[in-house]
C-alpha cells in the first residue's frame, strides 16, 4: 500500500468502503454462531445499516475506525491536505449522527461495532452479547421462559 500515490490510496480506500469488509464478515459469523438471524445492507433504511435484525428491531453498523473516527489509534489523520480530511471526517460524523437519530425515531436500536472490536474475537463476543442482552423478544416472557428461548446467551 505504501507504494501507492495518495490519489491511488484514497481511491482504493473509497472502493473498499461499502464492500463486505473483513470486520463485517467477523461480526456476521459471530452473530450467526450465537443464533441471531439478520438481513444484510438495509438499503431501505437511513445509512444502509450493515445488518438488520428486524425481529429485535436492531440495526448494526460495522464501522471502520478511520472513516467514522473511533477514539482509537486507527483513527489517524493524514498529514497532507489536513483540512480536506478534517472536513470529510466531520461530514461523515454528522451523517452518522443524522442517520442514528432518524433510525431511533422510527424505533430502531442502533448498535455500532467498531472495526478494532471486530478484530478481537473475545472483545467482539462480549460486545455483541452486551448489545443484545436486553433484547426483548416478541414472544411473551413467560412463553419464552417455558420454551427456553433467549437462554444461554449470557
Ligand atoms: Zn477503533
Amino acid at each position: 500500500v505504501d507504494t501507492l500515490t495518495k490519489n491511488q490510496r484514497s481511491r482504493l480506500m473509497a472502493a473498499v468502503r461499502g464492500k463486505d469488509t473483513a470486520p463485517e464478515l467477523l461480526v456476521r459469523s459471530t452473530l450467526h454462531r450465537l443464533g441471531y438471524r439478520f438481513r444484510l445492507h438495509g438499503a431501505d433504511l437511513p445509512g444502509r445499516p450493515d445488518l438488520v435484525l428486524a425481529r429485535h428491531k436492531k440495526v448494526v453498523f460495522v464501522h471502520g475506525c478511520f472513516w467514522h473516527r473511533h477514539s482509537c489509534s486507527r483513527a489517524t489523520t493524514p498529514k497532507t491536505r489536513r483540512g480536506f480530511w478534517l472536513d470529510k471526517f466531520l461530514a461523515n460524523q454528522r451523517r452518522d449522527a443524522r442517520n442514528y437519530h432518524t433510525l431511533k425515531k422510527s424505533g430502531w436500536t442502533v448498535v455500532v461495532i467498531w472495526e478494532c472490536e471486530a478484530y478481537d474475537a473475545s472483545k467482539l463476543l462480549r460486545r455483541i452479547r452486551s448489545a443484545f442482552a436486553r433484547t426483548r423478544s416478541p414472544v411473551p416472557a413467560s412463553a419464552a421462559r417455558r420454551s427456553g428461548r433467549n437462554r444461554g446467551r449470557r
